[in-house]
């Protein structure tokens, strides 16, 4: 179907001109400083500061170290509510700093978590609420801090897919204790592997950078059991010339957004989802459901794509609550989690990216709605 029958993703990673990153190794190359909050490193903490709207920043090696990181900051122990809807690395952080994820089943107009669903998981054991701004999609953040303020819990958001979302006139992650980003490659905003903790004070800050740097406050002085979870230089440099290019990146997003929501509009059987009331979204994804009264299944849409070199993804299918080392807690019974059940089975993210040309965005229409 597709002209060249390249294939087509899910996602194509962003990237500069090669050229203009040049000078950014030849001057790492020149100072000879790779790492350890060199100049690039601040540089870009800065920039994201300023980009994002937010206070302060911590640049990490990656997302999952930053949820991992993050727990440790405000001393997460016992029980933490989550959500199974969401990329295995969400609960993955809460194992290793041996907490127990309490899984509460999410809102079907969102895929996020369910606040009304959350007050019956709490037990005296319960510390910290971890949700997940699915493809960007704000959270119910005011109702989730009122739960938070009501029974003294920590909020923290895996903010993975939030990477300049506006909501109530700023940042969505100014919202919570602590939000966590991934610049991996298959994100909006890419430095090849990366992530980031914003924090809402400088204390905060100050510990989240001591933990990333195995706990060292100067050359002798150590005082947490911190990790290795700096960014280099290398990565630190691309961000900061990545970041020239990510409105332009999320304008072309948005058009391709626009294009599906219109072209699915009359069919049926396929669910778009609406907007969350974002002031600015990031059309990080584009989930459909596939539901009864489309004639194929999410799985046979799912292989129907792929025999025409079209690699949808089935994001979240499976939950993470189906994977072997949670799927025997009490709160991972499909009876618990109706909804996220239902939405694994339907769901379908379709390709999006800058750089998707019109006639593969319409081959894939045209599949879809053919
Ligand atoms: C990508 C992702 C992560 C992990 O981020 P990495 O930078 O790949 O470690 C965590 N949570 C969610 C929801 C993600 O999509």
């Amino acid at each position: 179907m597709t002209k060249s029958n390249e294939p087509i993703y899910v996602t194509k990673p962003v990237l500069p001109p090669l050229e203009e990153f040049l000078p950014y190794l030849q001057q790492i190359w020149d100072s000879r400083i790779l790492t350890n909050g060199g100049s690039f490193h601040q540089q870009l903490e800065q920039a994201l500061c300023e980009y994002l709207g937010v206070k302060y920043i911590s640049l990490f090696t990656n997302g999952t170290i930053g949820l991992v990181t993050a727990l440790q900051a405000l001393r997460i122990t016992g029980e933490v509510i989550t959500t199974p809807y969401s990329f295995v690395a969400t609960a993955h952080s809460l194992l290793w700093n041996g907490i127990k994820p309490v899984f509460v089943d999410i809102d079907p107009d969102t895929l996020n978590l369910d606040p009304a669903k959350i007050e019956a998981a709490i037990t005296p054991s319960t510390t910290a609420i971890l949700a997940v701004h699915v493809y960007g999609h704000p959270c119910a953040v005011d109702a989730i801090q009122k739960i938070a303020d009501n029974y003294n819990l920590r909020v923290i958001y895996d903010a993975a897919h939030a990477f300049g979302v506006q909501y109530h006139s700023g940042s969505l992650l100014n919202h919570g204790d602590l939000s966590v980003l991934s610049f991996h490659a298959t994100k909006v905003f890419n430095t090849f592997e990366g992530g980031a903790i914003v924090s809402p004070d400088a204390k905060t800050k100050q510990r989240i950078d001591h933990l990333k740097n195995f706990g060292f406050v100067d050359e002798v002085t150590v005082v947490a059991p911190g990790i290795n979870g700096k960014m280099s230089e290398f990565n630190a440099a691309l961000g900061l010339l990545q970041l020239k290019g990510i409105d332009a990146a999320m304008q072309q997003r948005k058009v391709i957004d626009a294009r599906y929501r219109k072209a699915f509009d009359n069919v049926q059987g396929i669910r778009c989802f609406s907007a969350v009331h974002e002031d600015v979204a990031n059309y990080a994804y584009f989930p459909i459901l596939v539901q009864p009264g489309y004639p194929l299944s999410r799985d046979e849409l799912y292989r129907k794509l792929r025999e025409h070199n079209i690699f949808a993804r089935r994001y979240f299918y499976p939950l993470i609550s189906d994977f072997p080392m949670y799927r025997g807690l009490p709160s991972a019974a499909q009876s618990n989690l109706r909804v996220a059940s239902q939405a694994a089975k339907e769901v379908l993210c379709l390709p999006i990216y800058p750089g998707l040309t019109d006639e593969q965005l319409d081959s894939v229409i045209g599949l879809i709605t053919g």
